[in-house]
């Protein structure tokens, strides 16, 4: 049996506020250690953002612990048993240990319980089962480590049993697989994936969609989707177009990587749920006329100006990955940059001025408006206020 590293050392264990939370449900009568991400990205070497705890209290217990400290406390998922603690100013969630009683393929039904390896036991993979206490020991109960060491992402127990329960966990299977796999992914897992890959078809929109963004933002997200795709899954979750060498030149941004992996953009607000803001860059994407090299300067600005910033660099990075040109190709870098170098003036002319210059009030005022936005462009932009009204006149 190999020797589990100790964690004593690591920085993120060593902040003083997470050493208050530990000290306040210690001094309760609690067990309580670090759970889940924060361990399996320390003993792979990677950047640990967001540490998770789990602990023996009740979620009531750790109410009363942590509102008699003095510490934030918001019950964010009471139901399933977690409490955001909140010691100077940054959010801890606490979990007491559960054990899945029974399931119906879409949420565990759950119990609490002190048992450490139970509550391992129902975690989806051995690489996320894994504890730490406050001195840093690691526990493992599912051999974890191992899967660390060869960066395997394998379910706890059967994964035909384990996607049963939950056929989210088809969506992690390769979202872990996409962030922290290496070579191929685990045959079993593969098979299990695939043989109930129909499932996904009931599962929430909601759901599929945080998954689907985080895969899509993981280093490895293509070859991984294109695996997906390959083993019939990825049909389960949109009609996708097979655009990979394109793909593989985009930068990790979801929205990007979504705009040219869907065969209808536009179709995926509704089907996933996207917020405006995530369906107004698809929209833009689709509809709006891509910037390329070549254009001339003034041009150039006139379209940045009309589109906006995250519109041109979203239609820039897509031409540029169309295109096939170089990563470094100094023609798209500097079309890129133009958002950095330049930035339209406001326009120093409203409504109310023509108003003011007797013009009478209805759409001739937002038409005129318009006419002299268009000769302000088309002279570059240098037009000031005075030369605007009195060109009006
Ligand atoms: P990330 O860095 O992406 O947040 P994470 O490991 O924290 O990674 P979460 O989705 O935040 O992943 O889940 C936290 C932990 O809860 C997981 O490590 C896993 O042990 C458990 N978990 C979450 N969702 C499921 C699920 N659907 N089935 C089983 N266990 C789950
Ligand atoms: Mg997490």
């Amino acid at each position: 049996m190999t020797t589990l590293p100790s964690l004593a050392a690591a920085p993120w264990l060593q902040a003083p506020a997470l050493r208050c939370i530990l000290a306040v449900i210690a001094a309760w009568g609690g067990e309580v250690r670090v759970a889940g991400g924060a361990v399996r990205n320390a003993l792979m070497g990677e950047a640990v953002t967001e540490v998770d705890l789990a602990t023996t209290l009740s979620p009531a217990q750790v109410i009363a612990a942590c509102t008699a400290a003095g510490l934030g406390v918001h019950p964010t998922g009471i139901d399933h048993g977690t409490v955001t603690v909140v010691a100077d100013h940054h959010p801890y969630e606490v979990t007491t240990l559960r054990h899945d009683v029974e399931t119906d393929g879409r949420r565990a039904v759950v119990r609490f319980t002190d048992d450490w390896q139970a509550d391992a036991l129902r975690r989806d993979f051995t690489m996320n089962a894994l504890y730490c206490d406050a001195a840093g020991k690691v526990y493992d109960y599912a051999d974890g480590f191992a899967d660390i060491q060869r960066r395997r992402v394998a379910f706890v127990g059967s994964p035909a049993q384990r996607i049963a329960e939950d056929y989210l966990r088809i969506l992690r299977f390769f979202r872990f697989h996409a962030r922290y796999g290496a070579g191929a992914p685990d045959a079993a897992g593969l098979e299990a994936c695939v043989e109930a890959a129909p499932r996904l078809d009931g599962l929430s929109a909601e759901r599929i969609r945080q998954e689907m963004f985080k895969l899509m933002a993981a280093s490895g997200a293509i070859p991984t989707l294109r695996l997906m795709a390959g083993a019939g899954i990825l049909g389960h979750l949109l009609p996708y177009a097979e655009d990979w060498d394109v793909l593989a030149r985009l930068p990790p941004d979801p929205v990007l990587r979504l705009a040219v992996l869907a065969r209808d953009p536009l179709a995926m607000k509704d089907r996933w749920r996207l917020s405006n803001l995530e369906a107004r860059r698809l929209e833009d994407i689709v509809c709006l006329t891509a910037p390329r090299p070549g254009l001339r300067p003034h041009e150039q600005r006139v379209i940045l100006h009309q589109m906006g910033p995250q519109a041109w660099s979203d239609l820039v990075r897509i031409g540029w990955a169309r295109s096939g040109a170089a990563a470094d190709d100094p023609a798209w870098q500097d079309l890129l940059g133009l958002p950095d170098r330049w930035q339209a003036p406001e326009f120093p002319v409203s409504g109310r001025d023509l108003l003011a210059l007797g013009m009478a009030p209805g759409p001739g005022i937002g038409e005129a408006l318009r006419r002299l936005e268009d000769w302000w462009m088309a002279s570059d932009f240098v037009p000031g206020r005075q030369e605007l009204l009195d060109r009006l006149k």
